[in-house]
């Protein structure tokens, strides 16, 4: 099961809210797909607040640090111009009077004020903001992980290094974060297709419709999984005809669902009821990704 160019597909499972069940979804068909015989990987880009571990128990067998370049002015050459406080788009520098003060934590290391500096008083410096752990689950599932520093607010550059780690080799699911700003952007730009897995409640079909449109805007098609599905909710169900949206599956609020997770367990720990239509969701998805490849 390849995509048209012959690579693998890289896949972001994504929800418009926290508590939907998305890592849930994201690390069964995971494991459904290593039973069909294919070799996946699992990139958790959820870096504030990464959990695909505690489903997946990968033993991990390596970690990297995640550093940014960030502003350290030398007040012998600074001339207090102003010019690095006028290029910085997120007001991480600052030039009051004679000092000029940084706010690394708000810095994206994007090097402007370096740049623009007409006497070189900028030096850019390393400064760690999180982490990269790597490791092997279940079946030979590959993991990599982000995790982004306390106190650290910019989770780009931390998800910008996960996904290098994106091989073609193999069936790539990225575990985005919630909602539908800057993160889960990042986590899910230049994937071949978004799972969004949304609940039939009131708030589930707000967050989803923006996640559809963000997908959507990206330029990325997307199809939903509707969790904890209890059937009835025709708000919902009006909207995904309407907008002509491909609902891949379906899972019940269901108690031994629930139990498993609790117990750290994805569907299949549930039961294997779940394995056909996992893997029938993959078969889904790259027939869909071939049909927008040939138009
Ligand atoms: S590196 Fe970029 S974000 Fe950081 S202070 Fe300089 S201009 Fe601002
Ligand atoms: S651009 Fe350079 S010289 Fe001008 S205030 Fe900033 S650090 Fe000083």
């Amino acid at each position: 099961m390849t995509a048209a160019s012959d690579r693998q597909l890289t896949i972001a499972v994504a929800a418009g809210k926290g508590g939907t069940g998305k890592t849930l979804i994201s690390t069964s068909l995971a494991q459904a797909m290593v039973r069909a015989g294919e070799a996946v990987q699992v990139l958790d880009c959820d870096v504030e607040e990464p959990n695909a571990d505690i489903l997946l128990h990968p033993r991990i067998t390596g970690s990297e640090v995640v550093n940014i370049l960030v502003p350290e002015v030398d007040m012998e050459s600074c001339i207090h111009c102003g010019k690095c406080a006028k290029a910085c788009e997120f007001a991480a520098i600052a030039v009051i009077g004679q000092a000029v003060v940084t706010f690394h934590d708000l810095c994206s290391g994007c090097g402007a004020c370096a740049y623009v500096c007409p006497t070189g008083a900028i030096n850019e410096v390393p400064l760690r903001i999180g982490q990269i752990v790597s490791g092997t689950a279940e079946g030979g599932i590959e993991f990599h992980q982000g995790r982004l520093d306390i106190g650290h607010q910019r989770a780009g550059p931390v998800t910008t290094e996960l996904k290098r780690h994106i091989s073609d080799e193999m069936i790539t699911i990225i575990d985005a974060p919630p909602g539908t700003a800057c993160p889960m952007q990042e986590a899910v730009d230049d994937s071949d297709y978004c799972i969004l897995v949304t609940e039939p409640t009131p708030f589930g079909l707000a967050n989803l419709r923006e996640a559809v449109d963000t997908s959507l805007r990206l330029g990325v098609p997307c199809g939903v999984v509707v969790n904890r599905d209890r059937g009835g909710y025709e708000d919902m169900e009006r909207y995904l005809a309407d907008e002509e949206l491909t609902v891949l599956m379906r899972v019940p609020e269901r108690r031994a669902i629930a139990e498993a997770y609790s117990r750290g367990e994805t569907l299949l720990g549930a039961s294997d009821e779940w394995l056909g239509e996992l893997q029938d969701m993959y078969g889904e998805v790259a027939e869909q990704v071939a049909q927008e490849a040939a138009l």
